[in-house]
């Protein structure tokens, strides 16, 4: 490192910590076991935790029971065994004149960590002893450490930073703080490479106060300034790879622009088709119902994409039942009205089948326009085309779908294999996205040009099952617009939901479930999950519904549904139960998203409790779909804290956005962001519910630095430290 210049990260990122002066083999080795290899990787490793060394707890005020974290100095250490032969250290700390017994069994190593003089956190529970207060085995944090080597205590204010430390890798936070001095103090000055204004505009402080602040806070204040900085690099790095990445997107794609009608979306049920009408004219004029403001508001911001050049990238998000098939079906119709096909990919065959009969009923009587058959014009043809298709059957459609005669096809993600022609794609819908990622995003876009004759780029509608919360759409679909279904269909009647603990309880609800069948209503019963086993979940179903129907629901018609089933045996139970000729419908989560059934008005969900929050919502959405009042039911016992508030989360909300929030909330972002994070980001300070106005700030500024055109040297030369090669060149190629 050459002194004097500012630091690029990517410069820090190619300095290995073995150059650090504390550093030697064995200290390298414990921090690659951290993921730790370079001067940028140790700064980035943020406090966990702070201390405030000046504020003291009373030692001579504790009760005994009380859970207390004091901070004190090591005064007196000896080591003995117990009489059963346990290693035994016992500490006498001080704070101001009083002091306390700690002790550690079996942590042999105590004496060593905690030397006379060293000063530390203890956390645990205060234990009487023959009279005395003391602690046994707290959790400890080395404050300020006495051997001098790692970090000089001069170097610490009255806020001492507390790191993550690894018990394993045998590294105190002590150690890590005199490595991040170190490295802090050799980094001198950091290259900020966001320009001054958009910083003064929000009020953020430059890098290197904020580097130091976070590490280093002479004041408590001081944290969470730096903090805010440092969180808003964060999401602007993100931000700004996911904007590059539509911006290039749109840059090499060559959309279609389709001819479509805006004027068709005002039309409602029972208006006067003339001869000359669209076909989304013609079937919402013939449609069941009439669209709802927040179905043609989001149709409207959908035909926009369809009628530009440029190819849609779009995010529908609404809530379970809020109608985003019917809105897709009118898209699809839309470019179907250009001349152009669409597919449909489900997430799985059992949604695709129903899908293609919905549609099918949906679209029942509408003709499309065909010069190439006598009379000029022909039904709209939807097709479904999985794997399991026959292969005769599958050649049908094939040739259909590279004639043209086939207008939409339904399928899984199976469904753009290699030998699938399409005549003119024109639309790409994906229903229930969130479980694929953004790479399968991309690969779908590039097969659905490869698959188009003319080499154009479909356009994309992404359909999630239930709500995410905004920053979480913001980071995992940054790439594309957001569209939002924020009203549901009227007339529908709430679905009660209660939670079932009690054996009465348990009875009422077959009892219920009874009454609704003789009603000539359905019921689903939804059996435990079981972690990572088809198998052993198809096998408790199975015994399940053997149960129920010679016990609690005798004499009904009950019906099996698990994912060990063949596809043709699940289409057979499918029919029945939507046909009626099923009482009840025992699955395992096979039926989770999308099923419409709207005669099944009650849902029972058992052991719950195993069950994600998103899960448990779009489970309770397969019933309250028709008109009759329907009710969901959660049974179980949860083991875990955790599990008693998701439940009463459920019980307590219908709105999806709302749990969404509160899933978020529960489950941190880690669950939600998974691995698609990984490799893509550095999220490691900011929070999606905490810093929101944050991200949306980042989010304003990416979009600003990009919409500008070229993005200085310094971002590019930061933005690569978070992308690999390929994907370097197709960013920044100029
Ligand atoms: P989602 O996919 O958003 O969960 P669906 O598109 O499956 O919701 O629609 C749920 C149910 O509501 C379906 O039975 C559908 O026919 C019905 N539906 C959709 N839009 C409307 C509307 N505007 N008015 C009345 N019913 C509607
Ligand atoms: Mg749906």
């Amino acid at each position: 490192m050459s002194p004097g210049s500012p630091r690029r990260l990517r410069q820090l990122a190619t300095i290995s910590v073995a150059e650090l002066k504390n550093v030697g083999e064995r200290r390298q080795a414990s921090l690659a076991e951290m993921g730790i290899t370079s001067v940028f990787d140790l700064l980035t490793v943020y406090p966990r935790r702070y201390v405030d060394r000046t504020r003291r707890v009373d030692l001579s005020d504790l009760t005994v029971g009380e859970e207390v974290a004091i901070f004190a100095t090591v005064h007196k250490v000896s080591s003995r065994r117990t009489r059963q032969g346990r290693a035994m250290v016992e500490l006498t700390v001080r704070d101001e004149g009083e002091s306390l017994t700690v002790i550690f069994f079996n942590q042999p190593w105590r004496d060593k960590q905690l030397p006379v003089g060293t000063q530390a956190l203890f956390f645990g529970k205060v234990t009487d002893y023959r009279g005395r207060r003391q602690m046994s085995n707290p959790v400890v944090d080395v404050v300020v450490g006495v051997s001098g080597l790692e970090r000089d205590p001069s170097h610490v204010g009255r806020v001492v930073p507390i790191y993550p430390a690894s018990g394993k890798a045998g590294l105190t936070s002590w150690e890590m703080g005199g490595f991040i001095d170190e490295s802090l103090r050799r980094a001198g000055e950091f290259l900020d490479p966001v320009p001054a204004h958009y910083l003064e505009d929000l009020g953020l402080i430059d890098r290197t106060t904020a580097m130091r602040g976070i590490h280093l806070p002479p004041q408590w204040d001081d944290i969470a300034i730096a903090r805010r900085r440092l969180v808003f690099d964060e999401f602007l790095r993100l931000q700004l790879l996911l904007v590059l990445r539509r911006a290039r997107l749109e840059e090499t794609e060559a959309g279609v622009a389709h001819d479509v009608d805006l004027h068709a979306l005002d039309v409602t049920p029972g208006a006067l088709a003339t001869s000359g009408a669209s076909l989304v004219h013609r079937f919402l004029a013939g449609h069941r119902y009439e669209l709802t403001g927040a179905q043609r508001r989001v149709l409207r911001e959908i035909f926009g994409d369809l009628a530009s050049p440029r190819p849609m990238h779009r995010l529908l998000q609404g809530d379970v039942g809020s109608g985003k098939t019917t809105v897709a079906l009118a898209a699809m119709l839309a470019v179907l009205g250009s001349s152009r096909q669409s597919a449909l990919m489900a997430p799985t065959e059992v949604l695709a089948e129903q899908h293609v009969s919905g549609l099918r009923r949906d679209l029942d009587g509408l003709m499309v326009e065909d010069p190439s058959v006598l009379g000029g014009e022909r039904p709209v043809s939807v097709q479904l085309l999985t794997g399991r298709l026959r292969a005769k059957e599958r050649q049908a459609v094939l040739e259909g779908l590279a004639t043209g005669a086939v207008d939409i096809v339904v399928g899984t993600h199976a469904l753009l294999t290699d030998d699938v022609r399409f005549a003119a794609l024109g639309l790409v819908v994906i229903d229930e996205q969130h479980r694929f990622g953004v790479e399968q995003r991309a690969t779908l876009r590039d097969k659905g040009r490869a698959h188009s004759v003319d080499d154009t780029d479909p356009d994309v509608l992404v359909m999630t099952a239930t709500p995410i919360p905004r920053t979480a759409a913001l980071v995992l679909f940054g790439d594309l617009d957001l569209s939002v279904i924020d009203e549901m269909p009227a007339g529908r009647v709430p679905i009660v939901t209660s939670w079932c603990r009690s054996d009465e309880e348990v009875a009422g609800v077959w009892a219920h479930v009874r009454r609704e069948a003789a009603a000539g209503r359905q019921s689903f019963v939804v059996c435990p999950l079981v972690d990572g086993s088809d198998r052993v979940e198809a096998a408790s179903a199975v015994e399940e519904r053997t149960r129920l129907a010679t016990h609690e629901l005798a004499g009904l018609r009950v019906g099996l549904l698990h994912g060990q089933m063949k596809s043709a045996e699940k289409d057979l139970v499918m029919d029945d139960f939507r046909n009626g000729e099923l009482d009840v419908l025992v699955a395992t989560v096979v039926i989770e998203v999308g099923v419409d059934v709207p005669d099944a008005t009650v849902m029972v969900i058992e052991d719950a409790w195993r069950f994600g929050l998103a899960q448990l919502h779009q489970l309770r959405g397969r019933v309250g779909r028709g008109s009759h009042p329907s009710a969901c039911y959660l049974l179980g016992e949860p083991p875990s804290e955790d599990g008693e508030t998701r439940l009463t989360a459920l019980v307590g909300s219908t709105d999806g956005f709302v749990l969404a929030e509160e899933d978020l909330r529960l489950r941190g972002e880690g669950t939600l962001l998974g691995a698609r994070q990984r490799g893509r980001s550095d999220l490691r300070l900011a929070e999606l519910l905490r810093d929101r106005d944050v991200l949306d700030a980042a989010r304003n500024v990416a979009l600003d630095m990009v919409a500008r055109g070229g993005l200085s040297e310094d971002v590019i030369d930061e933005l690569r430290l978070f992308v690999d090669e390929d994907e370097a060149d197709y960013l920044f190629k100029s």
